[in-house]
């Protein structure tokens, strides 16, 4: 497993953590099979959408911001229940098929780092496999 580090700047965040996934699996030499990356936190997450236009992103934490948001009663003591709410909707996981040693992600695509409860230095685990 290789973990790669995330300073985030923000309290929310979607940071685009393609190049650095692509670089795992160049280092890997696995010329097909899987990548998993992985989200070891609970107020943070993992998604893959678009990353041509970055008003996207500013749309997908606006939607979030609104489907969950911090005013809600929460019982979690720490203050930060939104957060945790909102890794659980965007998930902890994503996993891309490697093939011909690249990442097969759609033309627009990309892999993001979503965090909610920043400014923190996260970790991004990252396990490739061959098939
Ligand atoms: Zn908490």
């Amino acid at each position: 497993m290789r973990i790669i580090e995330v300073k985030t700047q923000a309290k929310e965040e979607l940071i685009d953590i393609t190049a650095r996934v692509r670089e795992e699996v160049f280092s890997s030499n696995i010329l097909s099979g899987i990548c998993c990356v992985y989200i070891p936190h609970t107020t943070a997450g993992v998604t893959i959408n678009e990353n041509a236009d970055p008003s996207v992103m500013e749309d997908i934490l606006m939607t979030l911001r609104k489907i969950v948001p911090d005013s809600l009663p929460y019982r979690h003591s720490e203050g930060n229940s939104s957060a945790h709410v909102k890794a659980c909707l965007v998930g902890t996981s994503a996993n891309i098929l490697i093939e011909e040693a690249q990442l097969s992600l759609g033309t627009w695509q990309g892999v993001f780092f979503c965090e909610f409860d920043g400014p923190r230095s996260r970790r991004v685990f990252i396990k490739t496999s061959s098939s």
